[in-house]
């Protein structure tokens, strides 16, 4: 059987190259070609023997999901619809600003946590996604973002690659950041997330500093503590409510993992974060959590951890009966936030005309939906 040397880490590939008889650093050479290159095909790499070109071609494959759909909104967010086999598709966005370009990457298809104001939670939980999936989506958005220029040119070795993208020195990358805050629950799919992340994190392969990589959970307080562990990066968490009745209705998981076991995990967190606070996130959704004494109860909850708050202004989706908090709600909130001494933020709703905004991601494929509409009229027809 064929491997997607793709879904391969550091360590992976120097096993997946032991067992072809190759020494350690062919691993590091595959690496670069596969992940600061872009490519995908192993006849580009000419510092390799033209046998063991051919025997990679005969044992293994550099494959991303199918891109299905690539839509740019108005503001310049792209994003991606992929194609992860039997009838599941994932969605990717790419968020551009003027000092810095996000990656927002999906980790499972669909979710299981069913958070009751996330589109994607409505849709029910598919699968976790494989590695190659996770990363393959990095791998398909830094080529698409390359300069036309770097795609025409013809690279002798992996390191001039490198050298002549100037991605890593010139600070010209497309990507800067990469955030787990796509369709999924990054942590129920820890150890693909993990090794994916590893990848992003790796020289010779992304080379991003753990600072700019963040996971969002929804609050899976085991996996929390696994994290910190294993992969350290940015911790993003949901937190949305300040109190555990309200969090129990709106993030279900609450229920098993409470506010106050998940506060602490935060704390527990942050000793060997990159990073010396958490992110908590908290959707205003008009009526429901967005009172002056919310933001009040939300202080007083908060006050042991260091933290950022980023208010996230409530996406609407088909079918939600949720709306968003206007706008003058909102900035009252975040000043009751700060006047108590908290950084509070209110993120910029981007990419929503195209449906790529928070929460807002569910997979649709045109397709699927005709293909429903017309068995619908099928059926009416009998
Ligand atoms: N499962 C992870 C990551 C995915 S979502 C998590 O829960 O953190 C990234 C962020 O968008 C989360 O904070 C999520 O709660 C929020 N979100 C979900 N649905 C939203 C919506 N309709 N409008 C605004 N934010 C939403």
């Amino acid at each position: 059987m064929t491997v997607n040397l793709l879904g391969l880490d550091h360590e992976a590939l120097k096993a997946f190259c032991a067992g072809l008889g190759e020494k350690p650093y062919r691993a590091r050479q595959l690496l670069r070609w596969i992940h600061c290159t872009g490519a995908d095909d192993f006849a580009v790499m000419t510092d390799m023997s033209k046998p063991l070109r051919e025997m990679l071609a005969r044992e293994a494959v550099i494959t991303a999901p199918r891109v299905l759909r690539d839509t740019t909104a108005a503001d310049g967010t792209r994003k991606w619809l992929l194609d992860v086999g039997t009838g599941n598709a994932i969605e990717t966005v790419f968020i551009p600003e003027t000092h810095r370009g996000t990656l927002c990457i999906s980790s499972q298809a669909g979710c299981a946590l069913a958070c009751t104001f996330c589109s994607t939670g409505h849709q029910g939980f598919n699968r976790n996604l494989m590695v190659e999936e996770i990363i393959g989506q990095l791998w398909l958005a830094s080529r698409a973002l390359r300069s036309r220029d770097a795609l025409s040119a013809g690279f002798r070795t992996a390191q001039s690659a490198v050298d002549r993208l100037g991605q890593r020195d010139h600070g010209e990358r497309a990507i800067s950041n990469v955030v787990m805050m796509g369709m999924g629950e990054p942590l129920a799919n820890f150890e693909n997330v993990v090794a994916a992340m590893q990848l992003m994190l790796d020289d010779s392969a992304y080379g991003l500093s753990r600072r700019r990589v963040t996971l969002s959970t929804a609050g899976l307080v085991p996996g929390i503590d696994r994290l910190r562990d294993a992969c350290p990066v940015a911790l993003a968490v949901s937190l949305h409510a300040p109190n555990d009745e309200l969090r129990n209705e709106l993030v279900p998981i609450n229920r098993k993992h409470p506010i106050r076991e998940l506060l602490a995990a935060c704390l527990r967190y942050i000793e060997k974060a990159p990073r010396d606070f958490v992110t908590f996130e908290y959707v205003m959704l008009a009526g429901v959590n967005d009172s002056v004494a919310q933001a009040r109860e939300l202080v007083k909850l908060v006050k042991s951890v260091p933290c950022k708050i980023n208010l996230i202004p409530f996406n609407p989706f088909s079918g939600t009966s949720y709306t968003r908090s206007g706008p003058e709600a909102i900035a009252h909130f975040r000043d009751v936030l700060m006047q108590a001494g908290l950084v509070a933020t209110i993120r910029k709703t981007r990419g929503d005309d195209i449906e790529a905004a928070c929460g807002q991601l569910a997979g649709k494929v045109h397709d699927r939906t005709k293909r429903r509409q017309r068995r619908q009229e099928e059926v009416a027809a009998q």
